[in-house]
This record gives structure tokens, C-alpha cells and sequence, in this order.
């Protein structure tokens, strides 16, 4: 027996008052400076692996955010709309 029912999707948007692309690359050193903060891209995400390009983003109302190559993609083609 159960109760089942789709909840309406909701859209989720963070404003971005300024990026930085490619502002550092994931390596073990990385990691061990920063241990509390988690590594992974703040919008979907993924786990950063070594060797991948990290960019910065700072919302208007957050911390500032890490985000993989295709996630600042999507703030910089927001850019243009
Ligand atoms: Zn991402």
C-alpha cells in the first residue's frame, strides 16, 4: 500500500555577481588544504577528479561556489540572454 504522487518541479536559480573561469586545477594538494570543504561542483554535482579545471563563482547571496567546466558554461552563456 502506498500514497504516490509526482511533486511539481520548481526552478532553482542562483544570481552570480562575478566568476572566475579556470581559477585553479584539482590536484591531492588541493584536497589537504582543504579539508572541509567538499569536492565536488557546487550545481551538479560531480566529484572533481585531478587535474580538472576548477572555476569560482560568487552569488549575490551565498558563499562563494565552486563549479565544474560545464556549469560555468552555463553562467557564461547566461551572460548573453
Ligand atoms: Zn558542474
Amino acid at each position: 500500500m502506498k500514497l504516490e504522487r509526482i511533486i511539481p518541479a520548481h526552478k532553482l536559480t542562483i544570481k552570480i555577481k562575478q566568476y572566475k573561469e579556470n581559477f585553479s586545477t584539482m590536484t591531492p594538494r588541493w584536497r589537504e588544504l582543504r579539508p572541509d570543504m567538499k569536492m565536488e561542483c557546487y550545481w551538479c554535482k560531480n566529484n572533481f577528479k585531478d587535474g580538472e579545471q576548477i572555476s569560482i563563482a560568487i552569488p549575490e547571496k551565498h558563499k562563494n561556489i565552486l563549479l565544474c567546466k560545464d556549469c560555468i558554461k552555463l553562467v557564461k552563456d547566461s551572460e548573453n540572454i
